[in-house]
């Protein structure tokens, strides 16, 4: 099928700068992509499989999460359905995430200051450093680039850079093949080790307890720790109190979802990397519809161009707003539709809505219909402006930060609206 030879190409287009045009011709070149409940990308035979999943698979993950889709790795086996493995080491560093391409804004400018010092200096200023934030934030990026840079600075450095995942699985390993010597040694040897997602040893309480020698060992020969997790060490849920009262002890520092500003800048120089000329509109609209995470962020970015990409249709507003209504979570009604059913609700004539009277009750009015349409639609500023009587769109900004404000103020207003959502949610 056309879309999945599309995913296939893209993949490696992403891929090729990672590994090298080599790898790609040594490993690619009868590799397929098919869609087996999610796609799959799959080998020629079970060796090839092997030596890519070993060497790539972080690679391949990262890139496919670039083009905005989860990906398997397996092989094809004749005569029987393939056994599908999932895509989980982090083999080596991603040279993509380092300082320089991490956009600094006051949601990470604590935590990329703290990492930037860490990986310059020569000496342990903070130990641990603990970086914690939500789903998406940074956190990894951060750490990988502390490992590149720290490579680069002083590469005599033994970096050992895991996932507290990764941690436990070679441990149990260890622990199975008797061989827990040697995995004390491996770890206690590291100049620098980082340990990514440290949440996921909640209620482990074995690998927690090695952990925590590792830990002490570490600190007392004066190496560096880097830590990440989604919560700050207090409050990790299963984690043992002396082990979270240690993690506390250097720098604990947070990122925070990026601010409206924040996701413009990561939005422009992503498509900068990219090479590809895109609307200040759609570059907006993808800064408004995606709050959450840097990763659905860049997600969308690559989503949207990769669809006009695709399916040759001009890269504008429109499409944008027909890509990412299936991934913002509001529903897709029509806001012709929401603006005609909110102006009969509040019994304001449309024309009314979209002129420019000051009157107090207009005003309002277009504020609560400017704000669901902003709930109930997947329409950008841009194109609630247009409805609205061709007003300027940051003048619907403003209308919708006012409905906000009321919201929390004024009880009848706020029942007004969760009244006409209601209505609207019925119909
Ligand atoms: P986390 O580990 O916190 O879940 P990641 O570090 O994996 O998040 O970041 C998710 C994606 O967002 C990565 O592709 C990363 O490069 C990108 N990203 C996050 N923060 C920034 C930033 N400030 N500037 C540029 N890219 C960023
Ligand atoms: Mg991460």
């Amino acid at each position: 099928m056309q879309e999945q030879k599309e995913v296939l190409s893209s993949l490696i287009e992403f891929l090729e700068p990672e590994i090298g045009k080599n790898a790609i011709k040594d490993w690619f070149p009868n590799a397929k992509v098919v869609y087996e409940n999610g796609y799959v990308l799959k080998f020629p035979n079970k060796f090839v499989y092997q030596w890519a999943n070993n060497h790539y698979a972080k690679q391949i993950c990262l890139a496919a999460n670039k083009i905005g889709v989860d990906i398997k790795i397996s092989y094809a086996q004749e005569g029987e359905t393939s056994p599908v493995a999932s895509v989980s080491s982090e083999a080596d560093f991603n040279s993509n995430f380092t300082f320089d391409n991490f956009i600094v804004g006051k949601s990470n400018e604590m935590a990329f200051e703290a990492a930037s010092r860490v990986a310059k200096s020569k000496n342990i200023i903070f130990n641990p450093l603990f970086i914690y934030g939500g789903v998406g934030l940074g956190k990894t990026h951060l750490m990988h680039a502390i490992a590149n840079l720290k490579r680069q600075l002083f590469p005599k450095k033994r970096i050992t850079y895991l996932s507290a995942e990764e941690f436990m699985n070679s441990f149990i390993r260890a622990l199975q093949q008797r061989s827990v010597m040697s995995f004390k040694e491996e770890f206690r040897s590291a100049d620098i080790l980082i340990i990514d997602d440290f949440q996921f040893l909640g209620k482990k309480e074995a690998t927690q307890e090695e952990f925590f020698h590792t830990f002490n060992s570490l600190l007392e020969q004066k190496k560096q720790l880097i830590i990440s997790a989604d919560q700050p060490p207090s409050d990790l849920p299963g984690i043992e109190a002396r082990l979270k009262s240690r993690l506390g002890w250097g720098l604990v520092v947070d990122v925070h979802p990026a601010s409206y500003e924040l996701r413009l800048s990561i939005l422009k120089a992503k498509a900068e990397k990219m090479q590809i000329e895109i609307e200040d509109e759609v570059i907006t609209y993808i800064a408004e519809t995606m709050q959450n995470s840097i990763r659905e962020l860049e997600g969308a970015l690559i989503r949207v161009v990769k669809f006009s990409e695709w399916m040759k249709r001009p890269l504008n507003l429109e499409l944008a707003e027909q890509v990412l209504q299936n991934i913002s979570n509001r529903s897709p009604k029509k806001p012709e539709e929401i603006l005609k059913f909110v102006s009969k609700h509040m019994q304001v004539e449309i024309e009314e809505l979209k002129g420019a009277s000051r009157k107090r009750p207009i005003v309002r009015a277009r504020q609560k219909a400017v704000y669901i349409l902003r709930n109930f639609s997947a329409a950008s500023y841009i194109t609630i402006a247009k409805i609205l009587g061709n007003k300027d769109h940051t003048s619907i900004m403003y209308a919708e930060q006012q409905a906000k404000k009321f919201i929390k103020e004024d009880a009848m207003f706020a029942h007004e609206i969760k009244e006409i959502e209601e209505k609207l949610n019925r119909h």
